[in-house]
């Protein structure tokens, strides 16, 4: 017998041999059902694969990202099947899952596949699943598996069994395919029930340029029709929302060649939305007690020395520039400068904890290649702040900062999130991780508890903190199910250290404060990325660029017009007024196509009634009312926001 340990804790005894599918069935037919394959003992394994020692064991389905790995995985093998049947003599590359669905490159001889050739691979795939075939797992010798793929006539596969240790090789086949695979598999092909192929690609073999170009063609596959139905639904909108469409369609930003790639230009309308966050950010923080501070956007080389930033960080950094014999460099983070401004102030324990927020620019070099939009991009702008505390104040500093990012969560509808907690491994103490092994308990300890008692998703990672202190990643995701990371909240051990930060105790002795690194809001240009997205330029009326379109029927109204925009402007309503010669209907549609959150109309009989007609963006008419009315209400509805 053999003992195996389940993830709640639970033990159970079971045959030497036996496999995961029966352990699934002893516990339930319908899991057994469900289950995909299993993490024996931390590596993923085909359900038919007996275990023959002690394990650990956890049963993956369609709802594990490695249960769906090891589906999409299986799908790239039955798309490789079907194209072998389509295009006889067809060789292949690699095949693996990614984030959503699979890959497979391949080789067609002198065939160009096109997107119309894509349904009927995916009707070949859909017959071939209907046989319900198994996925089998076989180990051969390096000798065998050259002379498989000699007589097949693969030369990529042959190239990569070259590269393979004799006795760690295996096949797994489905009815008359066989591949060159790790594993692990689904048990059999009637698992896939809905595919479809996205589309077609070129890719170099092995990624290097001075090889063959393969077509590398990307599909997706479903436990269930209705999943994939989802699924497309989802693509078209998420083709609707991307933020480089509506950011250009929205007149959000722009780049410009010769200013640099990934340095973004805010256009007017994405400058009011900035003006509102930093406005939301400032009144947060003035509540919660932080104090502003403006730093300079380089320094110089020595400071990122003291900071450790030089020489590690200076991949990521923009190349020095050189003025009176020394090296500048702009600012990759905003720490050592809020560092240097902590050293300047005075440090009783009474002046802690002391909190210095900024929205600070930085600059990081990233690859041209690797920038994309406003996710990826070389000049930030960070809601960046840096509380220095007491070892005795952290706990109620974090709850805090926490409880800051709930009520913004709040405040934008991010109801989908979940936080990344990385802590240290001890075994590591002094060389990964600065050697303060009872700061690391105390901290992790604390950060663990407030994560749990404000019942926030989390998940923890062993051995992923910064060297200098537990961090935690912020990934919040999009109504099209887009994941971003927001923000990195970082606990800091060792910069204090570096920079000879003090404060004077009750005891009058000098010690080291404690740092939390924390930007909430993330950078404007991210932020606002996510913000397009999530709201597909819908923004809510203390967002939007402009939040009232001042729309007469005719030029006869102009001076009541005038009238109506000097009482906006004095409740600070941000407006544009359509004083072309259109018709209204037209004037309705193109404040509709920029979101704009309410249009007034003004004619005649609004004009006599001294009263204003309010549509609202996507909802229609609203009826009529006095422009004080209306002003005064739009003022509410945003200053609720900044209360
Ligand atoms: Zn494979
Ligand atoms: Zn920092």
């Amino acid at each position: 017998m053999i003992k195996i340990t389940f993830p709640d804790g639970h033990v159970r005894e079971y045959e030497n041999g036996v496999t995961s599918m029966e352990i699934a069935k002893s516990i339930s037919e319908g899991l057994a059902r469900k289950t995909l394959s299993a993490e024996v003992n931390g590596e993923v394994w085909d359900l038919a694969r007996p275990i023959t020692t002690d394990a650990t064991i956890r049963l993956l389905t369609w709802d594990d990202e490695k249960g769906k790995s090891t589906f999409w995985h299986s799908s790239a093998h039955l798309m490789a099947e079907a194209l072998e049947v389509l295009y006889p003599g067809v060789k292949f590359g690699i095949g693996p899952p990614i984030d959503h669905g699979f890959y497979y490159d391949v080789d067609l001889g002198g065939k160009v596949l096109s997107a119309e050739d894509l349904p009927k691979i995916e009707e070949k795939m859909k017959e071939l699943a209907k046989r319900n075939v198994a996925f089998s797992r076989k180990s051969v010798s390096k000798k065998e598996a050259l002379q498989y793929f000699t007589d097949k006539g693969d030369q990529y596969k042959l190239e990569l069994i070259n590269n393979l240790e004799d006795g760690s090789i295996t096949f797994y086949s489905q009815g008359d395919f066989v591949d060159l695979c790790r594993g692990p598999h689904i048990p059999d092909t009637s698992f896939i029930k809905a595919i479809k192929l996205l589309n077609i690609a070129g890719a170099y073999w092995r990624g290097d340029e001075k090889n063959k170009m393969l077509t590398r063609i990307y599909g997706i596959t479903f436990p269930k029709q209705s999943e994939l139905d989802a699924y497309l639904v989802m693509l078209e909108e998420a083709k609707k929302r991307d933020h480089r469409k509506l950011g250009k369609e929205l007149e959000i930003y722009t780049t410009d060649d010769e200013v640099g790639q990934g340095l973004i230009l805010w256009l007017p309308n994405g400058a009011a939305m900035i003006e509102q966050l930093e406005k939301l950010a400032k009144r947060n923080e003035e509540k919660a007690g932080y104090v502003r501070v403006k730093t300079p956007h380089i320094a110089k080389e020595n400071l990122y020395l003291t900071s450790g930033h030089l020489p590690y960080y200076a991949e990521s950094m923009y190349p020095p520039m050189e003025m009176e014999g020394v090296k500048y460099y702009l600012r990759a983070m905003n720490c050592p400068h809020h560092h240097k401004i902590f050293g300047a102030l005075p440090k009783s324990y009474r002046d802690l904890p002391l909190r210095l927020a900024e929205y600070g620019m930085c600059y990081r070099y990233e690859e041209s290649g690797s920038l994309f939009g406003l996710m990826r991009v070389r000049g930030l702008n960070m809601n960046d702040a840096h509380i220095y505390c007491t070892e005795e104040q952290f706990e109620q500093e974090f709850r805090a900062v926490n409880d800051m990012y709930l009520n913004y969560f709040n405040i934008f509808g991010i109801d989908k999130y979940v936080m990344r907690f990385s802590t240290h491994e001890p075994s590591k103490l002094g060389q990964k991780y600065v050697n303060e092994p009872a700061l690391w308990k105390k901290t992790e300890d604390l950060v663990r508890d407030v994560l749990i008692k404000s019942k926030i998703p989390y998940v923890e990672v062993a051995d992923e903190a910064a060297f200098y202190g537990p961090k935690i990643d912020v990934q919040i995701y999009s109504v099209i199910g887009r994941e971003f990371t927001l923000a990195t909240n970082q606990v800091d051990f060792a910069q204090p250290l570096r920079f000879g930060l003090t404060y004077m105790d009750k005891d009058n002795q000098p010690k080291t404060p404690l740092c939390i690194h924390r930007a909430p809001l993330g950078t404007h240009e991210r932020f606002i990325g996510f913000l397009l997205e999530h709201y597909a330029g819908k923004f809510p009326t203390w967002l939007a660029p402009v939040q009232v379109a001042v729309l007469p029927i005719s030029d006869k109204y102009n001076d009541y017009c005038a009238e109506l925009i000097n009482v906006l402007k004095n409740h600070e309503i941000r407006i544009f007024f359509d004083n072309r010669a259109e018709k209204i209907g037209r004037k309705i549609r193109d404040a509709e196509v920029k979101k704009i959150p309410y249009m007034l109309i003004v004619g005649e009989q609004e004009q006599t009634s001294g009263t204003v007609s309010i549509r609202k963006q996507g909802e229609g008419d609203q009826g009529s009312m006095t422009i004080a009315a209306f002003a005064g209400m739009v003022e509410k509805e945003v200053k609720s926001i900044f209360q």
